[in-house]
């Protein structure tokens, strides 16, 4: 028993230590979002509190849970909010950029470590329904129609109030780090969906900036996930 004890007393000690070490480090990220690099990069916990990751193939044989530090923290402490006004709510964080950054298919930005997908919330009458967030990777394959109700499940629809929650705890979050939200790409048809809910309205009050124009491709691609990109303040970076 006293054995089992100081095991697990370890393992928590130590988590705890690689914890406050993430927290100290410093990350470079090199050029932009479709070229370019991450130095010093930190993987995001598996799971952690109210999120986790999604897919354990994509953390832990394709790696690419990967951010800057700078966006570590504030991923965390936007969930550390989400505590507070979404509770009992838990989160999927999907895929980041790789350890060094550099190119990660099919996703043609993630480059950086300054991108990071998260999934989109989902409700069935009225509660939080979490049924399809065990995909893995064929997540990314799952779509829902313009009035954000997903295809084949009807019952399941977006849980835009929440997302929007999570998005101003980011904006919120990033702040603190010196950092704002660059943009979110969301599928354009259901952006309404989410600027009409109460936090909706609010995103929408601060700006913060949601892509209006994408090929089909990528649009389509944008409803089961949002994308957001972080830059530093004062930073002028090129988009392409
Ligand atoms: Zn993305």
């Amino acid at each position: 028993m006293r054995y089992w004890a100081t095991i697990i007393f370890l393992t928590l000690s130590l988590s705890g230590f690689a914890q406050k070490k993430k927290a100290n480090v410093k990350s470079q990220s090199v050029g932009t979002v479709r070229k370019g690099e991450l130095k010093n990069g930190v993987r995001l916990p598996y799971k952690s509190g109210n999120f986790s990751y999604f897919s354990p193939f994509s953390y832990g044989v394709l790696r690419r849970a990967y951010v800057n530090s700078k966006v570590y923290r504030t991923v965390i402490e936007a969930y550390q909010i989400c505590e507070k006004t979404c509770p009992n709510q838990k989160f999927r964080v999907m895929e980041c950029s790789r350890k060094h950054g550099g190119k990660m298919k099919p996703h043609r930005t993630h480059q950086n470590g300054t991108s990071v997908d998260f999934m989109t919330p989902l409700k069935k009458k009225d509660k939080q329904f979490r049924f399809y967030d065990h995909l893995g990777i064929w997540h990314y394959l799952m779509a829902f129609d313009k009035s954000g109700r997903m295809k084949g499940t009807r019952k399941v629809k977006i849980d835009y109030e929440t997302m929007a929650k999570h998005i101003i705890a980011l904006d919120d979050a990033s702040k603190k780090e010196g950092l704002r939200i660059k943009k979110v790409i969301f599928k354009i048809e259901l952006q309404a969906g989410l600027f009409k809910t109460k936090y909706g309205k609010e995103l929408k009050r601060r700006g913060i900036y949601f892509v209006r124009a994408l090929p089909k491709i990528i649009d389509n691609l944008h409803d089961e996930h949002y994308h957001v990109d972080f830059e530093e303040v004062g930073k002028v970076v090129a988009n392409h």
